[in-house]
């Protein structure tokens, strides 16, 4: 029998049976027009989950970490001025990139646990009366903390400025699970992949790409080939790639589309919603609390839960995997061991999440946490029950 429970990192997620068997086909020859068929419906459904009006969708046999590379590298230039906030391991690890290709990275620090500093972001840009900074960067949703930024106070911040930067998004564990908007945000790039809200396997990053930002690579001599946007946008506008596509990754994205938009991009939001809150009411009933430091805050696709002094919450998830085979996320960086992460995105159900609750408190338990068994979970099913899920209405 498989022993196989459903994962609680934020990323990769859960791969619902339709999209398995829709990546699972038979080899297709990439320069047929038999390629357009899978490739296009993809492609225009990336579209509608960024809410894109203008631009390309550029989709890249990479993942997360890739879409990051290639929104520098297609832009910019080496000793170009970026601006980027800094509060938790991927925010850094962005800025590290933009470090090693030689970029002049400005960066502003924050505790870990809050968003992008909009005041600040504000005021860098309005002292920046050259315009020198030729970029701003922002994590929409914090992966490491379980915050979540306000991208549309990031656009204000460059209006109010009247600075013509443009504006970078990583939307890695946001988009397809929390609202994104391409177009009523301003965002020039927005990177995402294939492992999170998507719920296919990693091997795709997936980009909207404004067509501001495309008239930048025009200038950009960052080097760039395997990542290069104009041999994408020329070989898509033929039909084709530019070189071997995993087609059965494009074909599961077009299913995933689907899917969420069987459900409704909306109904999916407020069901990461409804999850995030279920779980922070586990985690209050724990006595504990999220790593995010206020509720406006709060991540829809993954809580951070700062563990009482003396806990290491890496720990409990190194016993949730060997005892109990279930993978929860550890805590990165600067909270290495001060916090566990629920991941509460993609293909998930109230029986599922109610599962994860328990088995993190069974861990507890196990660690000799003060924390009572079924606490989390009857306060995750109290919450669940009052709120019934529109999934199965739908369904129904
Ligand atoms: C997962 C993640 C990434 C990195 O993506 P990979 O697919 O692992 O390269 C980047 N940013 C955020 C916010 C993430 O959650």
């Amino acid at each position: 029998m498989s022993l196989q429970n459903p994962v609680f990192i934020p990323g990769p997620t859960n791969i619902p049976e339709a999209i398995r068997k829709a990546c699972d086909m038979p080899t297709l020859d990439h320069r047929s027009p038999e390629f357009a068929k899978v490739f296009n419906p993809a492609v225009s459904g990336v579209r509608r989950v960024l809410n894109m009006d203008e631009g390309e969708v550029i989709l890249l046999p990479a993942t997360g970490t890739g879409g990051w590379e290639a929104a520098i590298t297609n832009t910019l230039s080496r000793g170009d001025r970026v601006l980027a906030a800094r509060f938790g391991m991927f925010s850094h690890r962005w800025i590290d990139m933009c470090q090693r290709h030689g970029l002049d990275v400005q960066v502003i620090e924050a505790p870990w646990g809050q968003g992008a500093p909009l005041a600040e972001i504000e005021a860098a840009l309005r002292a920046d009366t050259a315009h020198a900074i030729k970029v701003v960067l922002a994590t929409h949703n914090e992966t490491a903390t379980g915050v979540r930024s306000d991208i549309a106070g990031i656009r204000r911040a460059l209006d109010a400025a009247g600075h013509p930067a443009l504006l970078f998004v990583d939307g890695v564990s946001s988009i397809g699970s929390m609202p994104f908007d391409m177009a009523g945000w301003g965002v020039d790039v927005a990177v995402a992949g294939s492992q999170k809200g998507f719920m296919l396997p990693a091997g795709l990053a997936i980009l909207g790409v404004s067509p501001k930002a495309l008239s930048a690579m025009a200038n950009a001599d960052l080097p760039r080939t395997f990542l290069d946007f104009r041999d994408m946008t020329k070989a898509y506008a033929a039909g084709g790639f530019p070189y071997t596509p995993p087609v059965g990754l494009i074909a599961g994205l077009a299913k995933s589309i689907e899917l969420l938009e069987a459900e409704g991009l909306d109904a999916v939001y407020a069901r990461h919603a409804r999850f995030a809150e279920a779980t922070r009411r586990a985690v209050a009933a724990w006595g504990m609390r999220p790593c995010a430091a206020s509720p406006d805050l709060y991540s829809d696709t993954v809580t951070a839960i700062v563990v009482p002094d003396g806990c290491d919450g890496t720990e409990l998830v190194t016993l949730a995997a060997t005892k109990y085979g279930m993978a929860f996320g550890v805590g990165l960086g600067d909270v290495a061991g001060k916090v566990f992460r629920i991941g509460h995105l993609g293909m998930l159900t109230d029986a599922m999440l109610l599962s994860g609750l328990a088995v993190a408190e069974m861990c507890m338990a196990d660690l000799g946490w003060d924390t009572r068994l079924g606490s989390g979970v009857a306060a995750a099913q109290d919450y669940l029950r009052a709120t019934p899920s529109a999934v199965l209405d739908a369904a129904a």
